[in-house]
């Protein structure tokens, strides 16, 4: 039986939001907490944007040192030669690769205004499998922009001339959110049984069924006799009205009425990080987690009707379908109402020994001596200059821990 995974694609699609962002630490935080979800995938960003480029090679480095691992790196460029080559040269080390083109008629003619036809579309694409085989790609998904608007005949003769140049995967993009969850079903399930490729669904929300196709995508795939590979963001941070978000794909995968009975993820997904990783995007992003947000919401457990109260102290499940447990909520958390030191960019040795004492305990990094304190707490300003709010302790901790790497990870050179 073939099975669900999950790629992220917070650091490409979350961070390309418009009002949105995030720092380059903050980037790498992502990676981490995803890897320790057991997130197959992330979408860790674009090897063809310069000032990615010490980012994506210090992720990598993580990788190669064993601390990105297993989770898998890749890289988002668009389907030409030119991308490629530019990738490659700014990122040797990248092996993960999706290449992204229009194919729907609306976008071809629409963004290259008759300058472009479906056979040139399918040209582009193969060349640029083509460049990203030559260069040493491990594994190269390509994406299909607009899916959902492209004629199905020509989708699966897409599909099926990016599988047949050595294209482990096929994105079915449904870049406006135009789908539902019936006609995602359908089409996908087409495309797994006619190209016999694993497919990735990646759902937004105009319509408001981000969580719906990809579950129902997801359904199609596997039906079809293929792998499924969900793409998500955290909190469901995207273009425009957003992407699936991935604590509330996990739980319908895993919870939702007779689909985790048949369906099984390729790998455990630990749920318990949600809570953390949710909390992480919602103040790295400075966008607030919605009141009524699936798991992670300040409602989503709390009952105040007679009813609904009597009958959850009588037992949970009257009135809850999983636990806050599951999500990694319940444990007390320390709320500072007093005096507090905070990191900046212009903090003093003396406040930074102060925060850096505060979280002693097993996670806490002792300095060897005042020169080493010195330098990380220069390394903590400069994150600060890019992330232009207090540093989180798991941050503070990282760059104790890996000061190359974050060094690497902050340092941001324009061309000359
Ligand atoms: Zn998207």
């Amino acid at each position: 039986m073939p099975k669900v995974y999950f790629i992220d694609v917070t650091n490409r699609d979350g961070v390309q939001t418009a009002r949105l962002g995030l720092s380059k630490l903050e980037k790498t935080m992502i990676n981490i907490y995803l890897n320790e979800m057991g997130v197959f995938q992330s979408e860790f960003g674009f090897p063809t944007t310069r000032h990615e480029s010490n980012y994506l090679q210090a992720n990598l480095e993580l990788a190669d040192m064993g601390v990105l691992q297993p989770i898998r790196l890749q890289g988002w460029i668009r389907a030409t030669v030119t991308d490629v080559e530019t990738a490659f040269s700014l990122v040797p080390k990248i092996r993960h690769l999706n290449l992204s083109i229009s194919t729907s008629d609306q976008m071809i003619n629409g963004k290259f205004l008759g300058r472009k036809t479906r056979d040139d579309i399918v040209k582009m694409m193969v060349d640029a499998v083509e460049a990203a085989r030559a260069h040493g790609a491990e594994s190269i998904g390509v994406n299909a922009e607009d899916a959902s608007r492209t004629d199905m005949d020509f989708l699966v003769k897409f599909a099926m001339a990016a599988k047949e140049h050595g294209a482990q995967r096929f994105r079915y993009c449904d870049t406006l959110g135009y789908d539902s969850p019936f006609t995602i079903y359908a089409a996908i399930k087409v495309l797994a049984e006619n190209v016999g490729i694993p497919i990735e669904t990646h759902c937004h929300g105009d319509l408001g069924m981000a969580v719906a196709n990809s579950v129902a995508g997801a359904k199609g795939a596997i039906d079809g006799g293929q792998d499924v590979y969900i793409n998500t963001t955290i909190n469901g941070i995207g273009e425009r009205a957003g992407n699936a978000d991935l604590v509330a794909t996990i739980l319908a995968v895993t919870k939702s009425k007779g689909f985790a009975e048949k369906y099984q993820l390729g790998n455990p997904i630990d749920l318990t990080q949600a809570w953390k990783i949710a909390r992480f995007a919602s103040y790295a992003f400075k966008v607030p987690i919605c009141i009524n947000h699936p798991g992670v919401g300040a409602n989503a457990f709390a009952h105040s009707s007679g009813i609904h109260a009597d009958g959850v102290l009588k037992d949970p499940h009257n009135y809850e379908l999983y636990s806050f447990n599951e999500v990694g909520r319940g444990e007390p958390e320390t709320v500072e109402t007093g005096r507090e030191i905070c990191s900046g960019e212009y903090s003093g040795i003396s406040g930074f020994r102060h925060i850096m004492g505060k979280m002693a305990g097993e996670t806490a990094v002792p300095f060897k001596n005042a020169k080493e304190a010195e330098e990380i707490l220069e390394l903590v300003r400069y994150a600060n200059v890019e992330a232009q709010k207090p540093l989180v302790e798991d941050e503070l901790l990282f760059i104790a821990k890996y000061p190359q790497i974050a060094k690497k990870l902050l340092t941001l050179k324009p061309p000359e």
